[in-house]
């Protein structure tokens, strides 16, 4: 189940954290996935 999603920035790069929870017993825990490349954002950041 869906709950909510954050960026995160680390040294291995750019990354999307999910949040999700368990429908039978309530417990959360977020999935990270690398982040899509970003054009705006440019190379040197
Ligand atoms: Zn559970």
């Amino acid at each position: 189940m869906f709950r909510a999603r954050k960026n995160v920035e680390v040294p291995e790069g750019k990354f999307v954290e999910t949040k999700y929870r368990c429908r039978s017993c309530s417990h959360e825990w977020w999935e990270r996935i690398p982040a899509p490349p970003d054009k705006k954002a440019g190379d040197a950041a």
